[in-house]
């Protein structure tokens, strides 16, 4: 771990136009000018919220600061990064935050507290609110996973500004510095560019498995901040009374994270036939997933739901069996490195995307790939 990282301890977080900026948890200051937060020119620099469940970062949270990092060097401004929750070991801390300097940020802010360590709106809401007023960033960039999805709108509400969710592609206006943000709209049928042109910050929550996501390991310099802030602020009008982890049949592998991801449509024909399509995945150290149309046909979870109203996913093999690739499913899995079709019908949409494209019946096609595979295997 790189030496020469500073550490600052409660430092206040609230206003910087507060005098009492030294002692955050003192300070009872709070912004009541909405113009105040709004002028534009002060604002700078990009923030990137580090998302955490049980003091694990989350995977998006690489992508968001490979972009941020992007973004922060066109405008010629600092990445920051803000990390909220619980560890009982300060260590885990450094640990954390030099990971996340390594992948682009320039400074870690980290509020770490016992009361934290279940994500709350309340809670959550109020530190990044807290952060947003006194350190102005121009960007906000927020995962649009289930937390993100949930705090962001209120964190866009409580400052004044816009958001833009589930953006897929982010681009910076040099001349204006309004972040333009592009996200599938209509049913997917059409890309929208969003802007914030009045407002600061920018607040956009941003799709998984959309950017690059490699980690990187090369040691980078930066800053700690610790805070601790206002306990009044910590307080939640909602009580997490436990946590049920989600039984997947794959375990171990999350959809989002697998190499190869073989997926069932309309096209199966009945629940019996996810059987072929899991051994298949099996044999390749994959996961299943489906379509919009196998979920409605109860042939499976919708946990496994791929598209615009299900996960998006970018593995290096992505098997589309019996899938006609609509767009609302497509968005979900376009940005996989190989596209491998299985359908009788050729013309169909997935067909024409498809790296390799095979036409003829899901059920003679695929007891083929795998007696294949167990003798590629054997040998
Ligand atoms: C607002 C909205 C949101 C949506 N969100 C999503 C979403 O998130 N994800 C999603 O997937 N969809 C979504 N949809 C639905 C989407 O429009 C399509 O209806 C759906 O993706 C179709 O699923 P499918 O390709 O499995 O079925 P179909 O379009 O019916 O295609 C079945 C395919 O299977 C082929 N086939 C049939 N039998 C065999 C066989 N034995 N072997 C090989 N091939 C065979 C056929 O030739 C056909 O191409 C959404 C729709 C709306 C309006």
């Amino acid at each position: 771990m790189s030496s020469e990282v500073k550490v600052f301890y409660n430092k206040c977080v609230e206003n910087s136009f507060c005098e009492n900026k030294s002692d955050l948890s003192k300070s009872s200051c709070s912004v009541k000018n909405k113009n105040q937060i709004n002028n534009k020119i002060l604002y700078k620099g990009i923030l990137v919220y580090a998302e955490q469940r049980h003091g694990k970062l989350a995977n998006i949270v690489y992508e968001l600061l490979n972009n941020g990092r992007k973004l922060a060097d066109e405008l010629n401004t600092t990445l920051s990064t803000i990390l909220i929750g619980y560890y009982d070991d300060e260590n885990d801390i450094k640990i954390k935050s030099q990971e996340l300097i390594n992948n682009g940020a320039d400074k870690v802010y980290v509020c770490n507290n016992p009361v934290l360590f279940e994500f709350q709106d309340d809670s959550y809401t109020n530190i990044l609110v807290q952060l947003i007023i006194r350190e102005k960033p121009e960007i906000v960039l927020i995962s649009a996973t289930n937390i993100g999805r949930s705090f962001a709108p209120r964190i866009a509400s409580r400052i004044y500004t816009g958001l833009a969710a589930d953006c897929i592609l982010l681009k910076i206006d040099s001349e204006t510095r309004n972040l333009q943000q592009i996200r599938p709209v209509l049913d997917g049928k059409i890309m929208a560019t969003i802007l914030t042109p009045d407002n600061r910050p920018q607040i956009s929550t941003v799709r998984s498995n959309i950017f690059n996501k490699i980690k990187t390991k090369k040691e980078r310099k930066g800053e700690i901040f610790y805070f601790n802030t206002n306990p009044k602020l910590l307080k939640s009008r909602t009580e997490t009374l436990g946590f049920i982890k989600n039984v997947d049949d794959e375990k171990t592998i999350k959809i989002e994270d697998a190499d190869v991801v073989v997926a069932g449509g309309k096209g199966v024909g009945e629940s019996k036939g996810f059987e072929l399509i899991k051994e298949l995945a099996k044999i390749l150290g994959g996961v299943v997933a489906a379509s919009k149309a196998a979920v409605d046909a109860n042939w499976i979870s919708s946990m496994y739901q791929i598209g615009q109203t299900g996960r998006t996913i970018s593995p290096k093999i992505y098997i589309a069996c019996g899938i006609s690739g609509q767009i609302q499913h497509n968005v979900g899995m376009a940005s996989s490195d190989i596209i491998i079709s299985i359908n009788k019908d050729h013309t169909c949409p997935m067909m024409q995307i498809a790296t390799y494209a095979l036409k003829g019946d899901m059920y003679e096609i695929i007891p083929k790939i795998i007696k294949k595979i167990k003798l590629y295997k054997k040998t």
